[in-house]
């Protein structure tokens, strides 16, 4: 059995005294939750505050990027060990907004990937088609390139060690979800992919997230799902009670 995990994403979304204000709602009303990982990822300037607030509580702390050299000249970017030291246990890792507006590409989501594993962080690897992909019939097709051109380049035990989240870009931000049938389908066909590259045991363990406009009134037929391990959550995630519905249904 899986265990599930439910992660927010805060994006570029709130200070250090707003997510101090966020984790005095939000932890109490998650306290008793057992049934899954939690998980929440605020800008960079705000995690040593998260990581403060959520000490002795069952919420983990991620970053949303990293660079993957160890330090450098390279003016405005954050290495693994940094977030390890500022507390940080996951990071995410080819956002389709990173993709989008900031240059991400595979190669660069792997070499990111296998940083943060040396660094001993949980990456969580985000991936999904385009509306057009989709629409043109490709969304298997885009899913497995960005899964051989990624993750396929690391080691069967640094596999062992990720998570991904299913990302289609058509659903981030929209309030489009995709159907819990749709999304499983990609999932499955994403364990598919992790069969063929490491093994059947390599598949049937590794966790999939769905993301794309989770929200209250849609987790429970999303969970409802065995393929889906848990869930990536922008904008719900920035509100401490939606949030905690969202976790109660994991
Ligand atoms: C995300 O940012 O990963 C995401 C899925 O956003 P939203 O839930 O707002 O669609």
């Amino acid at each position: 059995m899986r265990r599930r995990v439910i992660a927010g994403n805060w994006k570029m979304f709130k200070t250090q005294s707003e997510t101090r204000a966020f984790f005095s709602a939000f932890a109490p009303l998650v306290g008793s939750s057992t049934n899954c990982d939690i998980v929440i990822a605020p800008p960079f300037t705000a995690i040593p505050a998260a990581v403060e607030v959520a000490k002795g509580t069952n919420i983990a702390i991620s970053g949303q990027d990293v660079f993957w050299e160890k330090d450098g000249a390279f003016t405005g970017e954050i290495s693994a060990n940094m977030l390890v030291e500022a507390g940080c246990r996951y990071v995410i890792i080819g956002h389709s907004e990173r993709r989008q507006f900031f240059g991400e590409t595979d190669e660069t989501v792997a070499k990111k990937t296998k940083a943060a594993l040396a660094a001993g962080l949980t990456p969580i690897v985000c991936l999904g088609e385009l509306l057009s992909h989709r629409e043109a019939g490709q969304t298997h097709h885009i899913c497995k390139s960005q899964f051989t051109g990624g993750v396929a380049a690391l080691t069967a035990d640094e596999f062992s060690r990720i998570l991904i989240a299913y990302e289609p870009v058509w659903a981030i931000g929209t309030g489009r979800t995709a159907t819990p049938e749709i999304a499983s389908d990609v999932h499955r066909f994403l364990r598919q992919c992790a069969a063929e590259r490491f093994s059947a045991a390599h598949a049937s363990a590794l966790r999939i997230l769905y993301g794309g406009s989770v929200k209250p009134d849609n987790i429970q037929g999303l969970m409802a799902q065995e393929e889906l391990d848990g869930a990536l959550v922008g904008g719900a995630s920035l509100d401490a009670k939606s949030f905690a519905t969202i976790v109660s249904f994991a």
